[in-house]
């Protein structure tokens, strides 16, 4: 088991919202929430120049998803809608598989010690095993800003495209777009969404009826992957994917060929900061 953790060794304990938590038979400092002295620290690694780059992030995914937006209602037609309806889930689905795998490799793999992206990109993912709900304290720059950084590409030469093809090119490639498109918002509204999975008051009715009908990330069934050690349930924008990948046992099996290729045991440094009493 991943941490070199059996499971004799841990005692199930109700964790923050309900979870299933695993405890070491072991007594430690608090082992999640704000107090935890891990979650305390990597809370501190939040920098000014992290912020910056989230803040441009931000803004430049609105402004292209605005122009993009525009671009795909102007030039919609009836013509082909069944073409578009594939895009659009299309598009759900791979943004959900890459939730997954984002989730998984940064939870997985890589250490908060890493020169520029260990305190940049995993230091978020180590801060939301030991104290799940500051999530639900982030504002929306922090939320979203990694999100829609990694879209930013992408809709530019989303836009790029649009402005300098034809019309008559346009009509062929529009269920296409469609599809990037869908993929792009849905990217972009991961950690937004995820973020509602751990709210459980004060929701807009609106989200609480995506979640009821899942067609986002629902409350309970996010609870799954809040299981120490967190190893199955990555996909986190719609969630769709998770009961068929652990069905397979998809992550267990990408683990077992990364270990067997490079000796590496998964989980290390998330086990470290979850151990973390001082
Ligand atoms: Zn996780
Ligand atoms: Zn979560």
């Amino acid at each position: 088991m991943a941490g070199g953790l059996s499971g004799s060794e841990r005692s199930t304990v109700p964790g923050p919202g309900g979870e299933s938590w695993h405890q070491d038979s072991e007594p430690v400092a608090a082992r999640w929430g704000s107090q935890h002295p891990g979650a305390r620290e990597l809370a501190q690694l939040y920098t000014p120049v992290k912020r910056f780059q989230e803040w441009v992030c931000v803004i430049l995914n609105i402004a292209l998803m605005n122009c993009n937006f525009y671009h795909l209602v102007i030039n919609f037609s009836w013509d082909h809608i069944h073409l578009i309806l594939i895009g659009i889930i299309g598009g759900m689905i791979t943004a959900d598989f890459a939730s997954g795998l984002v989730h998984w490799g940064a939870d997985t793999w890589g250490s908060v010690d890493l020169p520029i992206l260990g305190k940049a990109f995993i230091r978020p993912f180590r801060e939301h095993h030991i104290d799940p709900t500051a999530i639900t304290r982030h504002d929306f720059i922090e939320t979203n800003g990694d999100n829609c950084m990694l879209t930013v590409i992408p809709l530019a030469n989303m836009a790029y495209t649009f402005i300098s093809v034809s019309p008559e090119a346009m009509n062929d490639i529009y269920p296409w777009e469609c599809y990037v498109f869908s993929l792009g918002l849905f990217v972009t509204l991961t950690n937004q969404i995820h973020k509602w999975s751990h709210t459980y008051f004060g929701l807009p009715s609106w989200v609480c009826f995506l979640q009821d009908w899942h067609i986002i990330l629902p409350r309970k069934h996010h609870r799954i992957h809040h299981v120490c050690p967190h190893e199955t349930y990555f996909c986190i924008t719609t969630g769709w994917l998770n009961y068929p990948l652990e069905k397979i046992g998809f992550w267990k099996t990408l683990e077992g060929i990364i270990q067997a290729l490079t000796g590496n045991k998964p989980r290390v440094d998330d086990f470290k900061w979850t151990q973390k009493t001082k």
